[in-house]
């Protein structure tokens, strides 16, 4: 299942981590919800494939360590969303659709 595209009318802002807007539901260690706005990673499909981090042309995202998730124990946290040149590098890699640029998906 992919990233759903209209997360932000879908779902709840529930906090910040690292700079970046979270959307819920978040049960930690097995929940995480979708993180960033702009960028969308969704933690909860995301297998730290790596791919988007080494692939982003302005470097926006971050390995960060999610352990006890059960689909990877680190993610990529798009810490510099406000960089984002929309080039859908990352969209396009990934090979769980897990990430979702400015509603690139609907
Ligand atoms: S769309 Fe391009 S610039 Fe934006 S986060 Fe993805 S790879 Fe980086």
């Amino acid at each position: 299942m992919a990233i759903d595209p209209n997360f932000d009318n879908n779902r709840e802002p529930v906090g910040e981590e690292n700079g970046v807007t979270v959307w819920g539901p978040v049960d930690e260690p097995e929940t995480l919800g979708i993180h960033g706005t702009h960028v969308a990673v969704d933690y909860d499909i995301c297998i730290a494939d790596g791919a988007c981090l080494e692939g982003c042309p302005v470097d926006v995202f971050t390995w960060v360590d999610t352990p006890g998730h059960p689909k990877s124990e680190e993610k990529v946290e798009p810490t510099h969303e406000d960089q984002c040149i929309d080039c859908m590098l990352c969209v396009d890699v990934c090979p769980v659709d897990a990430i979702d640029v400015d509603g690139s998906r609907k």
